[in-house]
């Protein structure tokens, strides 16, 4: 490599060039991983969408010792190429339906790349990752109809994002004195609402707000599994009647188990009429907000005091990806912010210190620079892209659904929403016979996930076991969905003997 000429100090203190890669060997091995990156983003199609990691290298995970030496770089390559590529979990596939996780667009997996590259702390500061988190903020702030005076942050993900606006909401009702003497020093309790539907995220966070989750209360929906407004309002009315605190209520926009949107505007209003803060999780389904069936219904949305919302499920950015927005920006940093005044920025755009630091509004300081990668993916694929692909994903929703009727042979849960499917196979013959249908379906769910030609998972709704599909993937086309009807009626006479 650079032989001829003579060494700098740098690479004198460094013979081995561990430290200090050169610029050569940087191109050479990082060739290598791009070719890496193209084979297995390429071959996927033509593999098993999912396998379970070999038992006797699942041993070999669990029971090694750190290396001592150091070893080449190519080594370490072509050890990922063969023990850790070939066992993804699923979703970079054309026929993966599992929860809620989409394959990664590719401008997405470059800018992880090059964050990583200049790997600066998105905490504040003046240098450019933070105004493209910015940039990403405002975009969202757009997209979802906040107003301008709002604040947001990346986060990790859904979870973050509801603990982060709930602490806010939490302030918001009990002042300073929530920090300084936490939740002993108040004389009622606090109590929120959901539905039963609602993810199990705000459990955990109301835990770690120390509200106590018997004190998350949850409000009746109808059969379409939406809060009951009605129901909201008496539960509020009869917690102020014995004393307890009332916060905030949870409404979801898009549910992960069958999509369903709770009524956005009469929610607000119940809201408005307690002075109750309104947080709308919509992790998986706010970006619906693009499509044309959609997006009147979610345009409520901008009525929330707060708003969680995944890039990293139906924007398809690579996990994680996760982005909480507060319509009162000084709120959540007064829930937040831990820096003496004298320390806290003044909203300059020069000098060292820059606008008010992320890490003032929410819990993370050191913060990777999660921006890039949305930004990337925002830019090449524009609003117009991301339009037309969540607008296929539900149509393709649509189709299975319709797939699934026509059949005869399966109960699909109705009404269906946005790009989930909640069906279980009931051919009518077992039906009568009494047969346990929710057994079968187990059986023949695990079937279908080990067989690996396409990958749904369940859920349970009203007691009954039901197969679902969520379609958060652009590389899905027609005939990958049309076989997944198939493919269970196939799986189903194996099993029934
Ligand atoms: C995924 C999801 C969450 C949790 O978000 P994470 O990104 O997994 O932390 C919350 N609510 C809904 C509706 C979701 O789909």
């Amino acid at each position: 490599m650079s032989q001829s000429r003579p060494k700098s100090s740098r690479e004198s203190d460094d013979p081995s060039g561990r430290w200090e890669w050169s610029a050569e060997e940087i191109r050479r091995i990082g060739y290598r991983v791009v070719d890496l990156i193209a084979t297995h983003l390429t071959s996927l199609p033509d593999r098993p969408v999912f396998r379970p990691f070999p038992a006797q290298l699942a041993s070999k995970y669990l029971s090694s010792t750190p290396p001592e030496l150091g070893q080449d770089a190519d080594d370490i390559l072509e050890t990922f190429a063969q023990e850790i590529e070939p066992y993804p979990f699923g979703n970079g596939h054309p026929r993966f339906y599992g929860w809620v996780n989409s394959p990664p667009v590719v401008m997405g997996i470059f800018g992880e790349a090059l964050a990583a590259a200049m790997n600066p702390s998105c905490a504040g500061g003046n240098h450019a990752p933070v105004y493209v988190e910015r940039e990403v903020i405002n975009w969202f702030r757009q997209i979802l109809g906040f107003p301008p005076g709002c604040m947001g942050l990346l986060v990790s993900g859904g979870s973050m994002a509801a603990l982060t606006a709930l602490a806010a909401a939490r302030h918001h009702h009990c002042g300073d004195d929530i920090r300084t003497r936490g939740l002993q020093a108040e004389a009622a309790r606090l109590t929120f609402y959901r539905t039963a539907e609602a993810h199990s995220c705000h459990q955990k966070a109301i835990e770690l707000l120390g509200v106590g989750s018997e004190n998350l209360r949850r409000v009746a929906h109808d059969s379409c599994l939406r809060m009951s407004p009605e129901a909201l309002d008496s539960a509020i009315r009869a917690d102020r009647a014995r004393g307890s605190k009332p916060i905030a209520v949870i409404a979801s926009a898009g549910t992960v188990n069958t999509g369903a949107i709770d009524p956005l505007d009469k929610l607000a209003e119940v809201c408005a009429r307690h002075q109750l803060w309104l947080h709308v999780d919509a992790a998986y389904g706010g970006p619906a907000i693009l499509s044309e069936t959609y997006g009147k219904e979610l345009s409520a949305i901008s009525r929330a005091d707060s708003i969680a919302l995944d890039p990293h499920k139906w924007f398809y950015v690579p996990v994680e990806a996760g982005l909480v927005l507060v319509r009162n920006g000084a709120t959540l940093r007064a829930a937040f912010s831990l820096v003496p005044p004298y320390l806290q920025t003044d909203g300059k755009t020069e000098g060292v210190a820059g606008l008010p630091w992320f890490s003032e509004y929410g819990f993370q300081q050191t913060r990777a620079f999660r921006a890039l990668k949305i930004w990337m993916a925002l830019h090449y694929h524009g609003l117009s892209g991301y339009r037309r692909s969540i607008e296929r994903d539900i149509a393709l929703a649509e189709r299975l659904t319709r797939a699934l009727k026509t059949s005869g042979r399966f109960e699909v849960f109705e009404p269906q929403q946005l790009s989930i499917v909640c069906f279980r196979y009931a051919p009518s013959e077992l039906a009568q016979r009494g047969g346990d249908l929710d057994a079968l379906n187990r059986a023949l769910l695990e079937r279908v996930q080990l067989e690996g030609k396409a990958f749904l998972s369940s859920t349970v709704i009203a007691d009954k076991f039901w197969l679902r599909a969520c379609i958060v993937n652009p590389r899905a086309r027609d005939q990958d969905i049309d076989m997944v009807p198939e493919l269970i009626l196939e799986t189903a006479q194996s099993l029934i003997p």
